[in-house]
């Protein structure tokens, strides 16, 4: 089946996992279960937080800026001391560079970063679509700046401190949420198919459970929406699931020792939960060692589905060792215009084959005209004279080929260049692909590689494959034998 299946529609592994070992399954909700209208949501974020800079006294004028839901993709790295927005490769290499919405020069972005002081883990990586409009708030503003000097009297640091600020503020007394939960329909998409594959995996045996930070009032509007379809089974989104787990602090969940509440939801109270976990209960905070306990599984028998690296699948895998699944959503389209791009890479390929023969055959030439040189020395030494004058003129017959090669090898670097560089722009015209530095893993895709037992563009892709299939990993294969 998997190979009738568009990539977009496939998952693919890092680490072998059998799904048959699998018990239970944990959902993050915000763009695992529920895929957001990206433009809607993220414009009415950017909007809400651009209104709390202007009431913070910023100038009115940043009131033009608006938000661009394709200007940035994840993965970039925020430089926010010098106001920069970064892409690197996973040899930390940082290949693209912009300060506002000025592109840094080669020279420029090479003594500021690829030096051995450059450390990408200080810097703050944009993993969320959430961080989407919050980075690209920080690089208008930035950009602003460096087009009025006088009018921002603050370091970019705490341009960035203030944006946090505002954020947090806007989540917290309401100006995202209430305008989401009164109009759910404009910034959530609903799929048909997400409680088909939720079904499919519960009369497979699984017990499901949902784990989000989000509210439990955010949490039941959205779900509710999502998932309005009745059944006699599942008269409710909550029956999908054995335990809703709402507000849970990820990543701190998975390291800390805070205990469950039981969420009173028809009043929002909290109540201390001391014994187990009632099915149909709704819980706020707890840790995963706790839920493990009280649920009776083993780490390794949970599969966890998120779409946050750090969040959801780097301390989960790492500290209670559930088995993960990330969803990258830009893969649905990305996969789609790579499958179109398909000939443009063969072509590359063939370059590069191309490049190395030439270079191969660039190499013996310069074997052979260092060895006649030498052989020409000793035979001046011991007086020679003919022997070493024909050895030299043998050499220099070889100098005209070696131009040649010399050329074509430069020919065919830039035609290599500018094929990379058109294949890139056609997925994005400035940052490129997601997980690809020109032909090599940038750093999400690293850690992607890393953390991720298995991945894919989205969670109903489940559904095309077995809940008891074997994914198996062709990592497990050692260079040899392939
Ligand atoms: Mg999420």
């Amino acid at each position: 089946m998997q190979s009738k299946l568009k990539k977009s529609q496939r998952v693919f592994v890092n680490r072998s996992l059998n799904m048959g070992r699998i018990r239970a399954i944990g959902f993050d909700m915000d763009h695992t279960l529920i895929s957001y209208n990206r433009e809607e949501f993220e414009a009415l974020a950017f909007r809400e937080t651009l209104a709390k800079f202007i009431a913070a006294g910023y100038p009115e004028e940043l009131a033009t800026l608006t938000f661009n839901p394709s200007l940035l993709i994840r993965g970039l790295l925020v430089d926010m001391d010098r106001g920069n927005l970064l892409k690197v490769d996973g040899h930390k290499y940082v290949k693209i560079a912009f300060h506002g919405h000025q592109r840094l020069e080669r020279d420029v972005r090479h003594k500021l970063y690829n030096s051995e002081s450059f450390k990408a883990a200080s810097l703050l990586s944009v993993d969320t679509f959430f961080a989407l409009s919050e980075v690209q708030l920080f690089t208008e503003i930035v950009d602003y700046m460096a087009r009025n000097p006088a009018k921002i009297q603050k370091t970019f640091r705490e341009v960035y401190q203030d944006l946090r600020r505002f954020i947090d503020l806007s989540h917290a007394d309401g100006s995202i949420k209430n305008v989401v939960l009164a109009d759910p329909g404009r910034f959530v998409r609903k799929d048909k198919q997400l409680a088909a594959m939720l079904i499919q995996q519960i009369e497979a045996g699984k017990s499901l459970f949902l784990l989000t930070n989000s509210s439990w009032d955010y949490t039941n509007a959205l779900m509710n929406f999502a998932f309005d379809d009745k059944s006699e089974d599942f008269p409710t989104w909550r029956h999908y699931f054995e335990h809703v787990l709402v507000g849970a602090g990820k990543p701190g969940f998975f390291v800390g020792s805070q205990p469950f509440y039981q969420v009173m939801t028809d009043t929002g109270l909290l109540r201390l939960e001391n014994g187990g976990l009632k099915p149909l209960s709704v819980y706020q905070g707890g840790n995963a060692v706790l839920l493990q306990k009280l649920a009776d599984y083993r780490g390794d028998e949970i599969l966890f589905v998120g779409d946050h690296l750090y969040g959801d699948i780097i301390r989960s895998k790492d500290s209670v060792n559930w088995r993960t699944l990330l969803i990258v959503e830009e893969l649905g389209t990305e996969l789609a215009k790579l499958e179109l791009l398909k000939e443009s890479l063969e072509l590359i390929m063939q370059k590069l084959q191309d490049r190395e023969e030439c270079d191969e055959e660039l190499q013996v030439i310069r074997s052979r005209k260092r060895h006649q040189a030498r052989q020409a020395e000793k035979a001046k030494a011991i007086g020679e004279g003919k022997k070493a004058h024909y050895l030299l003129k043998e050499s220099d017959k070889l100098t005209g080929r070696e131009d040649e090669l010399q050329l074509q090898l430069e020919q065919l670097d830039l035609q290599v260049k500018a094929l990379l560089q058109e294949r890139e722009a056609q997925v994005h015209p400035v940052w490129g692909e997601l997980m690809k530095v020109g032909l090599e893993r940038s750093r999400f895709a690293d850690q992607v590689a890393d953390y991720a037992c298995i991945y894919t563009s989205s969670v109903t892709n489940l559904r095309f494959y077995s809940p008891f299939k074997r994914f198996t990993s062709t990592h497990d294969l050692l260079p040899h034998d392939l």
